[in-house]
């Protein structure tokens, strides 16, 4: 049985988040501060993690750090602002997703499922069927190859280093370029543009790369 985590300081949406998740079968514990959080994970060793950002006590990023230092238990962050998403991701915490407030129950639980779904089979990414030729700039998909460019090839090689994880636009360009001054964020989007028109002509589900609303890109295989 999965044990969830809910870390919420506002009384009412942690109760609903815990009835949800009750009802949908996973067990469920609520803890309303910061500072409660690492060493109750260390004890109970949960299946995932809902950690919401502003908390007395000790503040979400920091827990979020300190949790990985021991742990690689799924980190759902919920942040109350949108424009923040990509600040966060910048930050590297190794958060598996981010949800905004306010948000619907039922998103969270379609959301818990996904990652529970995705961490529960860690696929990679030669076990889907997509392999990455680089000495001959190819990208094969099912037994089907194509060429691509090689700025094309990396960008898919950092999405498919890590399948589900949501890049922001400028960590994709962090892996395209070696000075990624001379371009702009949208250049990503061009480049992804492509990388999907292509897979499209070698699979029928070639939708593999999805775009995050005001985030970035992930891969989903
Ligand atoms: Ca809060």
């Amino acid at each position: 049985m999965s044990h969830v985590l809910v870390v919420e300081d506002e009384p009412k949406l942690g109760s609903l988040l815990l009835d949800y998740l009750t009802a949908a079968g996973h067990e469920a514990t609520l803890l309303a501060d910061g500072l409660s959080v690492v060493p109750w994970v260390r004890e109970h060793a949960p299946s995932l993690i809902l950690l919401d950002l502003m908390l007395p006590g000790k503040d979400g990023l920091t827990v979020c750090r300190e949790l990985r230092a021991f742990s690689d238990v799924p980190i759902v962050i919920v942040t109350a602002r949108v424009e923040e998403v990509d600040r966060l991701l910048g930050l590297e915490l190794g958060a598996d997703d981010y949800i905004c407030k306010p948000f619907s129950p039922r998103e969270v639980m379609a959301r818990i499922k996904a990652i529970m779904r995705r961490t529960g089979r860690r696929e990679t990414a030669s076990e889907s069927g997509l392999h990455l030729d680089e000495a001959r700039c190819q990208v094969c998909l099912d037994g089907r190859c194509l060429d691509v460019t090689p700025i094309e090839l990396r960008l898919l090689k950092t999405l498919s280093s890590a399948p589900g994880k949501v890049f922001s636009r400028n960590q994709l360009l962090d892996n395209l370029y070696e000075d990624y001054r001379v371009v702009t964020d949208r250049t990503v989007d061009t480049h992804v543009k492509n990388l999907r028109r292509k897979l499209e002509s070698i699979s029928a589900d070639g939708d593999l790369i999805h775009s995050v609303y005001g985030v970035g890109y992930k891969l989903e295989l």
